[in-house]
């Protein structure tokens, strides 16, 4: 459906005469609008002797409206083309206008092609220049279209690709190179948990450079992340055109559309954003040792430089500095030793409990998927409605966009749980290097690593207090030793490594 505005002018002398009244040219307009599946959205009305374009503030408003709205909206009715202007070249001017807008001018009582008035205007059009140049570009502007619809992409090719055949058949295909990179800058940014700014400077690492060897820049950055061309779409809003292309995409269009939310900062809530930061790399692990609260981290400005502090919000009777404690936790992993037989024992349990996660996290995946479903048969309804003449396209286009962030965010939470596995894998190697020497695989680890880390060692957290670390369960060396000695003690899951009692 076609979607239209409509212009309704009167002078007080016209007022008088029958059919030039206000609420008859908008009611004509609104009957022909209907007959001809126009959808009107918006009337503007002027009351006022002047009809000079200038003097016209509802005139005005309207062009700087349809300029705001460009390309939204496809026909501006009016009860005849003197309602616009009086005057045949500053009409043809303002026909010109609207069309770079995106809307066709008409006049419903006038048809062009059809009266003298008609064909006095086209004329009158014809000897203006710029509408000149207007037809030619809209010819142009056919062929590409054409180009378009079959899925070429027939632009000046974007990073990371490169333009291929020539006239009739040109489009774009991947640089093998730079592929797996650029998919891997949008698997980054999906994560979450790292800035904009963090990713590009990862991107210039890993090699992702122009042409000119140059680094990319923050903008040439943002607009990548931005395009979708990278999930494989033709996207050209000056020409109207949104379509799927018929070249090779580099990310999935799931993955492209997260990152999207991500960028638009709807999905900053999730609580991973809480827990990792990437300065304090142990929030979310260490406790109040008085009150039990997690603590909270933050820069405080001293004189000469920033002092980082871990905090209890609750009781506010805790505040550690940040490098003493984190010093001290690595000589606290240090101390950490296992007996030889009882770091076997941990490697099971290490692997009981990974069985155990992957349950969790299945069962947690299943969830999400079900909850996904039953948004996709709520679409489905509305979309039932809709052709049923209960909900309008309005309507019906804000409740499916509203069902499809809700299920964007689901899509998000479940690529936080992707491949369970794989990551569980890598923890257990970890593990086992830890099992050897825990502080410098820890120091080697980045934020993430070291939070899935420390959940996974202390899942009750850590209590510091008076430079010494405690956990607010069982110590599991006692545990362990207990367990050892029980002979169905692998089903008992560890809580975590604890240090051993000296001797
Ligand atoms: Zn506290």
């Amino acid at each position: 459906m076609k979607k239209g505005i409509i212009y309704c002018r009167v002078s007080t002398t016209e007022q008088a005469e029958e059919g030039m009244s206000l609420q008859s040219q908008e009611r004509l307009c609104k009957d022909y609008a209907s007959k001809n599946d126009i959808e009107v959205e918006k009337v503007f009305v002027e009351r006022g002797e002047s009809a000079k374009t200038v003097d016209r503030t509802e005139l005005q408003k309207m062009m700087r409206f349809c300029k705001l709205n460009d390309k939204k909206y496809d026909a501006l009715l009016i009860y005849k083309v003197d309602r616009l202007s009086r005057n045949s070249t500053d009409y043809g001017q303002l026909r010109i206008f609207f069309r770079s807008c995106g809307i066709e001018v008409i006049s419903i009582t006038e048809p062009f092609e059809d009266n003298p008035i008609g064909r006095f205007m086209e004329n009158t059009m014809a000897n203006i220049a710029q509408l000149d140049n207007e037809i030619r570009a809209d010819r142009t502007k056919a062929g590409m279209v054409e180009a378009l619809k079959q899925g070429r992409y027939i632009f000046k090719a974007p990073y990371g690709y490169k333009n291929i055949g020539g006239r009739g058949n040109s489009n774009i295909v991947p640089v093998k190179e730079l592929k797996p990179k650029i998919r891997k800058v949008f698997q980054e940014i999906s994560k979450g948990y790292k800035s904009q700014e963090e990713v590009r400077q990862y991107a210039n690492k890993i090699g992702m450079k122009k042409k000119n060897g140059k680094k990319l820049s923050k903008s040439h950055f943002y607009k990548m992340l931005r395009n979708p061309v990278y999930k494989g779409y033709i996207d050209v809003p000056s020409m109207g055109l949104n379509l799927k292309g018929s070249f090779e995409p580099i990310v999935t269009p799931k993955l492209f559309n997260i990152v999207q939310l991500i960028l638009d900062g709807k999905a900053k809530k999730l609580p991973i954003y809480k827990k990792i930061n990437p300065d304090f790399p142990l929030r979310g692990v260490l406790r109040c040792a008085k009150c039990g609260n997690y603590l909270t981290s933050n820069w405080s400005q001293g004189k000469y430089k920033k002092y980082g502090y871990y905090r209890c919000t609750k009781c506010s009777g805790i505040n550690l500095g940040k490098y003493d404690v984190e010093e001290n936790f690595i000589e606290y992993l240090k101390e950490i030793k296992l007996k030889k037989d009882v770091g076997k024992l941990v490697k099971e349990a290490i692997i009981l409990n990974w069985k155990n996660r992957t349950k969790e996290i299945q069962s947690k995946v299943n969830l999400l998927k079900k909850e996904k479903r039953t948004l996709r048969a709520k679409q489905d309804k509305v979309v039932e409605k809709n052709l049923n003449g209960i909900y309008n396209d309005k309507l019906s286009k804000r409740y499916i966009g509203d069902l499809e962030e809700k299920i964007s965010k689901i899509d998000i939470e479940l690529t936080r749980y992707s491949d369970p596995e794989k990551d569980e894998e890598k923890l257990i190697k970890f593990s086992v290097v830890l099992l050897k020497n825990m502080s410098k695989a820890w120091t080697k680890m980045d934020e993430f690593q070291q939070n899935k880390f420390e959940k996974f060692i202390f899942p009750q957290g850590l209590i510091y207090k008076n430079e010494n670390f405690t956990t607010p369960t069982k110590p599991l060396s006692v545990e362990l030793n207990e367990a050892f000695e029980v002979k169905n003690s692998m089903m008992v899951t560890p809580r975590g490594i604890e240090p051993l009692s000296p001797g």
